[in-house]
């Protein structure tokens, strides 16, 4: 548990997180409902830039097999 959390958001609510890539939040009141912990285990991403990134990293693999 990290240091100097508020306890209040600790007691069972849901905090919004963000989203690495585009920085809007993420949870239950917003548009985004699901995080999606980034590809390369950096942070948490919305489903949008999730897809942009995985498309990303497919085609730097592919390309650095060459
Ligand atoms: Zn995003």
């Amino acid at each position: 548990m990290p240091q100097g959390e508020n306890p209040r958001e600790r007691a069972g609510q849901t905090r919004p997180v963000q989203c690495r890539e585009c920085t809007i939040f993420i949870g239950e009141d917003y548009q985004e409902k699901v995080p999606i912990p980034a590809p390369d285990g950096k942070g948490v991403v919305c489903w949008r830039c999730y897809e942009s990134l995985v498309r990303t990293a497919e085609r730097q693999a592919t390309q650095s097999e060459r």
